[in-house]
């Protein structure tokens, strides 16, 4: 597999779904009927309101209906449009990844700011720039009213290799441009499997620029507002036990993965061959008397035939107690939630890999041959609404710790290489998209069935620079003149990195 995992390559988005049932029911996996428990509001113990609501895909068919009898079928933007959303149903995303460093002060009894448990707040060189630059000029309007959403394999890096436009490119948003102004960009990937700070510093050494946790959004990243619901949840995916670590990261109260159940009873996955290493680290208990309250797939399943059989076991139990069968398949079935919905990813091998989306497909087809009944399910990830409401939240924290301005910039450039996912997406959410030539797409002008709405380039550097034009003038220069007196750069290349 790549060193840096981003399993967007050559997926094959979704055909056309079916009718959707939007209900709109809200519940407890206890008290729901006939529908996903889909969490409403939950108050926080501050008064306020942790997540934010968003329509969900929440098909009462199963796709795999579409993909049994029309194997062939190519997605496009109209079928997507069709398919996406099922309003009605919602998804928690998170209200912002994290409180602000403006709004996370509070003032201790002697009166200085302090945040519990944290170094004291310093200006950081972000706002003093944004403080130089007040004199407003019309340009700093404009570049302040922008922001850039880059996917990054394929567009900023292929694996764990650079593609050099990247780094110059990101150059430019950090600063070495005529204004000496950060430009906001937020990068969004379908990666998934390992905790975000562990991406991030790969990513960065790779493209030789700062990038900040605030920055970053993997496919799992919104399911945070999951933590917030449910107490014990299945784990699925990943290597080893990296999976649930995010999910501790996350705040998940009550993390199980497939390993602990394998190790308290074996026999649930009989051909699973359990080594006395994982028999070690697993933490078996007595399933048979706890109640599993959602499954979530965070990542691709390392071990399809025993992450299928405990999932299904799950879904056909009484409200997620193994041992159980439930009598009624649907009213005491437990949610399960997938991180993205990619069909394939790229790895060593000459053609992709199944992916997330595919072992969905599976055991929605598992799933109905034998209850009877549909599978319903809930994706994050792109092109999922979900993922771009939360690139929103995510944009807009940042535009705060830049230039002390919360608030969505009007101008969102999304550069991707895969017209299925990053050009479909964006193109629906009202971004400008940008598809680039250094990764899945290879094809003409534009994609045929989601041709980017801002253009075709031959690299990211060529996207980036065009907007740039496009939105601060013909003659915007693309170089600082003088790094001495620039507020950004002076303090050093990663600034953006201050806590
Ligand atoms: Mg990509």
């Amino acid at each position: 597999m790549p060193a840096y995992e981003d399993s967007d390559f050559g997926t094959e988005a979704a055909p056309q779904l079916q009718q959707q049932k939007s209900n709109g029911q809200q519940g407890t996996p206890s008290s729901f009927g006939q529908s996903l428990p889909v969490p409403g509001d939950q108050q926080n113990q501050q008064g306020g309101f942790n997540s934010i609501e968003v329509p969900a895909t929440r098909n009462s068919i199963a796709q795999v209906d579409g993909y049994m009898h029309q194997l062939s079928l190519s997605p496009s933007m109209k079928d997507r449009r069709g398919s996406r959303n099922s309003f009605g149903a919602s998804l928690p995303i998170p209200r912002s990844k994290r409180q602000s460093r403006l709004s996370s002060v509070h003032y201790a009894d002697d009166g200085k700011p302090a945040r519990p448990g944290m170094p004291p707040i310093q200006p950081t060189r972000d706002i003093l720039a944004s403080q130089v630059q007040s004199f407003e000029s019309e340009k700093v309007k404009k570049a302040k009213n922008m922001a850039f959403v880059f996917d990054i394999d394929g567009v900023l890096v292929h694996g764990d290799r650079l593609i050099p436009q990247g780094q110059r490119a990101l150059e430019i948003l950090n600063g070495d441009n005529e204004l000496g102004i950060k430009i906001p960009h937020i990068f969004l990937t379908n990666g998934s499997g390992k905790p975000e700070q562990a991406r991030i510093d790969q990513l960065s050494k790779i493209v030789r620029n700062p990038i900040h946790m605030d920055q970053f959004i993997q496919s799992h990243t919104p399911m945070r507002a999951l933590a917030e619901y449910y107490n014990t949840v299945l784990v699925v995916g990943g290597e080893g036990y990296k999976c649930r670590e995010v999910a501790e990261q996350y705040g998940f109260k009550d993390i199980v993965v497939p390993n602990d159940i394998v190790a308290w009873d074996p026999t649930i996955a009989p051909y699973r061959v359990f080594t006395e290493e994982e028999r070690k680290t697993s933490r078996p208990r007595d399933f048979s008397k706890i109640n599993i309250e959602a499954i979530m797939v965070f990542s691709d399943s390392r071990d399809y035939a025993t992450d299928m059989q405990i999932i299904m076991d799950l879904l056909r139990s009484e409200n997620g107690r193994l041992g159980t069968m439930a009598e009624d398949p649907v009213s005491s079935r437990i949610p399960i939630y997938f991180s993205q919905g990619d069909m394939l990813c790229p790895t060593e091998h000459w053609t992709p890999r199944m992916s997330q989306g595919t072992f969905r497909i599976g055991l929605e087809a598992m799933y109905k041959a034998l209850s009877g009944v549909d599978l319903e399910r809930v994706v994050y990830g792109k092109p999922e609404l979900a993922t771009y409401k939360y690139a929103d939240e995510v944009i807009t924290s940042w535009m705060e710790q830049l230039h002390g301005e919360e608030k969505l910039p009007e101008n969102v450039y999304m550069v991707g290489d895969n017209p299925a996912s990053d050009i479909v997406g964006g193109n629906m959410y009202g971004w400008n998209t940008c598809l680039v030539r250094t990764g899945v797409f290879q094809g003409g002008d534009n994609d045929e069935n989601n041709p980017a709405s801002f253009g075709v380039f031959p690299n990211v550097l060529d996207a980036v620079q065009t907007a740039l034009k496009k939105e601060l003038g013909e003659d915007f220069r693309f170089e600082w003149s003088d790094a001495n007196v620039n507020p950004v750069l002076s303090g050093g290349k990663d600034s953006s990195a201050i806590e």
